[in-house]
C-alpha cells in the first residue's frame, strides 16, 4: 500500500514540478526524499524505483552532469535535424518584434503582460479628425459612381484628402504630416471602408511604401525633400514589387539595376540602368514618384567586390526618361488607381536608392520590416470598418424589410447570419485596435500582422457574403441605391494582396512563428550556427523544461485541474483559462511536430496551418478578452461575447483534431491527442439563444447596435452623398412604435376587418384608420414610416443600352 502511495506521490510531484517548469532539482528532491521513506519505512522496492528516477533526473537534468554526456550528441543530432533557413527566410524571421504571440508559444501566457499595453484612446486632434474630415470624406462618395461612372474618386474629394493630410498619416509632424497613432490610422481608415475604394487609396500612402521606407531608411535630404511633398499629396506615391513571374515569392524578381555611369543633370555619374515589369501597382496611373524594387548587380566591379548585391529599393520620379507608366488595371468591383510600371535602361543615379548607396543591397530586410506594421493597419482596419458598415446595413435592412408578415430579422435563418456578422465584426474591432495599440506602445508585430491580414479578411469575405445574402434581391441589383454589392465584389483583393490568405495561412503563421515566436527555437538555431555548446544546452534544456511543462499544465487543465489564474471577470475569466489552456496544448503540439517532421514540416503545410489556426483563434480570442475587460460593456453585449469566444475557441479545438487526424506518426498523434486534450474538445458551436439575442440587438435602435457601429458615417449633412445608415438608424428607432401598429394592422386584416383589396401596407394604413383602429397620429407616423421603408427597399433601372460600351453592338431584340 504504502509503495503505491509513494508512487502516487511521487507523480504528482513531478507533475507540480513540471507545470511550474520548476527544473532538474525539485523533481530530484522529490524522488530521492520519497525514495528515502520508502527504504526507511520498508517500501524497499518503490524506493529504489525512486531512486533509479531520481539518478536519471540528476544524469540528464543537472547541467554539469549532463554537459558532459547529453548535450554534444543531442547538438550532434540538431544540426542534422534542424531546417536549413534560407537567406531570405532569415531577413524575415528576425523583421519585427515578439510581444502577446510568444506568450502564446510559450504555452504559459501572463495575461498582466497583455494588459500591461495600456489603451489611452485617440487623442483630442486624431478623435476631431476621425468625427468631421472623414464623415466628409466618406459623404462625397457614392460607389455606383465611383466603380461605374467615373471609374476615380470624385477631383473633390481627391482635393479634399490631399489638403487635410489623408495621405500623410503616418509623417511626423516637423515634416508637415499629421502623424497619428496607429490606432488613429486604424480608425480613419475603418470609417472610410464605407467605400473600399476610398480605404484602398488612403490606405496605401500609409502603409508599405515610399512613405514608410523613407521614414525609416530615407537620407536627411530625401526625407526633407520628399515627406512634406508626400504629406500634402504633392507626391503622390506607390511601390513596385510584383511583377509577371514575381508575385508570392517576391524575392524572385527578374527586375535588375546594374551599377554603370550614365548622365544625369548634365553630368555624369555613377548609377543604376533599370529594367524592369511591374504590375498590379496600386496608385502607379497617377503616382509622381515610383518606389521601386530591383535586384542590384555591379558586374564591372564600380562599387566594390560583390557583383551582385541583392535586392535594393530606389525612389524614381515619374518623369525619368524611359519609365512606362500611366496604363490601368481594372480591379475587380473597385477602380482604385492600380496598373503596370515598365522600364527599359532607365538610368538613375545611385542617389535615389533609399537610404543611398550604403542601402544597396539592404531591400528586402527594408520591405519586411516595415511589413510587420503596415500589415497590421491597412487591410485589418478595411475587414473591421467593413465589418461595422455590415452590421449596421444588415441589421437595419432585415428590421424593416417584412415578408410573411414579420421582419426577415425575426426568422431564425436570418438571425444565424445576422449573428455572425456581429460576431466577426466585434472580433475584427477588438483584434485590429488593440493590435494597433501594441504597435503604439512600440511593438512591431509580424507574426499578429499575418495573423490579422489573412483572418480578418476571411472575415471580411464571410461577413460580406452574410450581408449580402440576408438583403436578398436589394443588393444583387447594383446601381447608385446599392451600397453593398460593389464593396462584396471587391472582396478579392483584400485575399490577395500584402500575402495571398492561403500562403498567409498554410506558410507564414506557424513557420515564422514557430521560430521567431518560440521562447528557444531561435537561440538554439543562433547557437548550431555559432558551434557554441553552452548556449545550446542553456536552449535545448530550457526548451525540455517548457514541452515537459506544457504537456503537464494542458493534461491537467484538461481534466480540471488547477485551472490557471486570469485577472478577468465571471464572463471572461473561464474563457481566458482555456485560452491558458489550449496554449499549453499548442505549445507542446508546435514542439512535437517540429521534432517528428523537422524540416519536413515546411512543405507539410496543411499541418501547419492547422497549427497557425490554433495560434490565430487563441490570438484572436486573447485580443477579445482585452478589449471586454477595458471597455464598459452594454446590454446583450455578454451574449456577443460568448458567441464570439465560443466560436473561437471551437476553431482553435477544430484546427487540434484535424491536427491529430492527419499527424503522419499515429502514435505520436494518439499520444498528443491524450495528453493534449484528454476529456476530447470542449467547445462546441455558439448555442441558438445567443444566436437570437444578438441577432435581435443588432437589428434594433440598441446600445449594442451603437457600440458595433461606432466610428461610422452614420450622419446626413446637407450636400452630403445619401447615408443609408444614417437612414436605417433613423428607421430603426421609429420601429418600436412601428411595430405593434403592424401587428395591430395585421391581426385586424385577418381577422377581416379591414378590405380584402387592402393589398399594400400604406392602403392597410388608410383602413385602419378609416376604421377606427389606429390613431390620425399614428397614421400619420406609418404614413411616413412606410413611404421611408419603400425608399430603401427600392432599386436601380437603367435604360436598356445602359450598360453596353460599344452602343453600335446593342441587339435591340423587340426592334
Ligand atoms: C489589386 C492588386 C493590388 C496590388 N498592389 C500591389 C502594389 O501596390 N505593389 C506590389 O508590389 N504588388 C501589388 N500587388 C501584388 C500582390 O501583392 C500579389 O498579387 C500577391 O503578393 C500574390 O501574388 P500573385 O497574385 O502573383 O499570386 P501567386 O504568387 O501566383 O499565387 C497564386 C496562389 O498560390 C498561393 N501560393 C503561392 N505560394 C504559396 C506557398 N508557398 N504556399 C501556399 N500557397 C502559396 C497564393 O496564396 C495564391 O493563392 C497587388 C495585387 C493586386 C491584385
Amino acid at each position: 500500500m504504502l509503495e503505491l502511495l509513494l508512487i502516487i506521490v511521487a507523480l504528482a510531484g513531478l507533475v507540480w514540478v513540471m507545470r511550474r517548469e520548476a527544473g532538474a532539482l525539485p523533481a530530484l528532491g522529490v524522488l530521492a526524499v520519497l525514495g528515502l521513506i520508502g527504504v526507511v519505512f520498508g517500501a524497499v522496492t518503490a524506493g529504489i524505483l525512486l531512486w533509479l528516477g531520481a539518478a536519471a533526473v540528476a544524469a540528464c537534468g543537472l547541467p554539469t552532469l549532463r554537459r558532459r554526456w547529453l548535450t554534444p550528441r543531442l547538438f550532434a543530432a540538431f544540426d542534422k535535424a534542424a531546417p536549413k533557413v534560407s537567406e531570405t527566410e532569415r531577413t524575415a524571421l528576425e523583421a519585427g518584434s515578439v510581444a502577446w504571440d510568444g506568450e502564446l508559444f510559450s504555452g504559459r501566457p501572463q495575461w498582466q503582460r497583455l494588459l500591461d499595453f495600456r489603451n489611452a484612446g485617440l487623442s483630442e486632434e486624431e478623435r476631431a479628425f476621425v468625427d468631421h474630415q472623414c464623415s466628409v470624406a466618406a459623404g462625397m462618395c457614392n460607389a455606383w459612381e465611383i466603380a461605374r461612372e467615373r471609374a476615380d474618386l470624385p477631383p473633390e474629394l481627391w482635393e479634399y484628402l490631399k489638403r487635410e493630410g489623408f495621405f500623410g498619416m503616418i509623417i511626423p509632424k516637423r515634416y508637415g504630416g499629421l502623424e497619428f497613432s496607429a490606432k488613429a490610422q486604424s480608425a480613419v481608415l475603418q470609417k472610410l471602408a464605407v467605400n473600399e475604394t476610398l480605404m484602398v487609396t488612403v490606405g496605401v500612402p500609409n502603409s508599405l511604401g515610399p512613405g514608410e521606407l523613407l521614414l525609416k531608411y530615407g537620407t536627411e535630404e530625401q526625407k526633407n525633400h520628399y515627406l512634406p511633398r508626400l504629406a500634402d499629396g504633392r507626391e503622390i506615391p506607390c511601390f513596385g514589387l510584383t511583377g509577371p513571374r514575381a508575385g508570392s515569392d517576391a524575392t524572385s524578381l527578374p527586375d535588375v539595376g546594374i551599377v554603370c555611369r550614365g548622365q544625369h543633370n548634365g553630368q555624369e555619374v555613377l548609377g543604376l540602368k533599370l529594367t524592369f515589369e511591374k504590375r498590379w501597382i496600386t496608385l502607379a496611373p497617377i503616382a509622381t514618384v515610383v518606389g521601386l524594387a530591383f535586384r542590384m548587380f555591379d558586374p564591372d566591379g564600380l562599387l566594390g567586390d560583390t557583383s551582385d548585391l541583392g535586392i535594393t529599393c530606389a525612389l524614381i520620379p515619374r518623369d525619368t526618361p524611359g519609365m512606362d507608366i500611366g496604363r490601368r488595371h481594372h480591379p475587380i468591383g473597385s477602380p482604385f488607381m492600380n496598373g503596370p510600371i515598365r522600364g527599359k535602361d532607365v538610368f538613375i543615379p545611385l542617389e535615389w536608392i533609399i537610404g543611398g548607396p550604403d542601402m544597396a543591397g539592404q531591400g528586402w530586410r527594408m520591405l519586411v520590416e516595415c511589413l510587420s506594421v503596415g500589415r497590421c493597419i491597412t487591410l485589418p482596419s478595411g475587414a473591421s470598418g467593413i465589418g461595422r458598415y455590415a452590421v449596421g446595413w444588415a441589421g437595419g435592412f432585415t428590421r424593416i424589410r417584412r415578408q410573411f408578415n414579420l421582419p426577415v430579422a425575426d426568422m431564425e435563418g436570418v438571425q444565424e447570419p445576422l449573428a455572425r456578422i456581429a460576431a466577426h465584426a466585434y472580433i475584427a474591432q477588438a483584434a485590429v485596435m488593440q493590435t494597433a495599440n501594441t504597435i503604439d506602445h512600440g511593438v512591431k508585430p509580424a507574426v499578429p500582422s499575418a495573423i490579422l491580414k489573412s483572418q480578418l479578411t476571411e472575415f471580411q469575405r464571410s461577413m460580406l457574403a452574410d450581408a449580402m445574402d440576408v438583403h436578398g434581391g436589394r443588393t444583387v441589383t447594383l446601381g447608385p441605391r446599392n451600397y453593398l454589392g460593389i464593396a462584396y465584389s471587391a472582396n478579392p483583393v483584400s485575399i490577395t494582396v500584402e500575402g495571398a490568405n492561403i500562403m498567409t495561412r498554410n506558410l507564414m503563421i506557424f513557420g515564422q512563428g514557430a521560430i521567431r515566436c518560440h521562447p528557444y527555437v531561435l537561440d538554439e538555431l543562433a547557437a548550431k550556427d555559432d558551434n557554441d555548446l553552452a548556449a545550446f544546452d542553456k536552449a535545448i534544456f530550457g526548451h525540455a523544461g517548457m514541452v515537459f511543462g506544457n504537456a503537464a499544465r494542458a493534461f491537467t487543465q484538461g481534466l480540471g485541474i488547477g485551472k490557471s489564474r486570469v485577472p478577468f471577470d465571471e464572463v471572461a475569466a473561464p474563457y481566458a483559462q482555456e485560452v491558458s489552456r489550449l496554449a499549453s496544448a499548442f505549445g507542446l503540439c508546435a514542439d512535437a511536430a517540429m521534432a517528428s517532421l523537422g524540416s519536413g514540416l515546411k512543405k507539410r503545410e496543411m499541418l501547419s496551418a492547422r497549427l497557425g489556426d490554433v495560434l490565430s483563434n487563441l490570438y484572436l480570442a486573447s485580443m477579445l478578452i482585452k478589449q471586454w475587460h477595458e471597455s464598459e460593456s452594454v446590454e446583450h453585449e455578454a451574449a456577443l461575447m460568448h458567441y464570439s469566444c465560443r466560436t473561437l475557441l471551437y476553431r482553435a479545438e477544430q484546427a487540434f483534431m484535424e491536427l491529430f487526424d492527419n499527424l503522419p506518426n499515429r502514435a505520436l498523434a494518439m499520444t498528443l491527442s491524450a495528453v493534449a486534450l484528454p476529456l476530447g474538445r470542449r467547445w462546441h458551436k455558439p448555442q441558438d439563444r445567443f444566436t437570437r439575442d444578438i441577432a435581435r440587438a443588432i437589428s434594433t435602435d440598441s446600445a449594442l447596435r451603437h457600440k458595433l457601429t461606432a466610428d461610422t458615417w452614420n450622419t446626413q449633412e446637407a450636400g452630403q452623398r445619401d447615408n443609408p445608415l444614417a437612414r436605417y438608424n433613423a428607421l430603426l428607432a421609429d420601429s418600436e412604435r412601428a411595430e405593434p401598429l403592424y401587428r395591430r394592422i395585421a391581426k385586424a386584416y385577418s381577422q377581416g376587418e379591414l378590405p380584402a383589396e387592402a393589398l399594400h401596407p400604406e392602403q392597410r394604413v388608410e383602413a385602419a384608420w378609416e376604421a377606427g383602429l389606429i390613431e390620425e397620429d399614428d397614421a400619420i407616423f406609418m404614413r411616413r414610416f412606410e413611404r421611408e421603408v419603400l425608399d430603401m427597399l427600392s432599386v436601380d433601372d437603367f435604360a436598356f443600352d445602359a450598360f453596353a460600351t460599344d452602343k453600335d453592338r446593342v441587339v435591340w431584340h423587340t426592334t
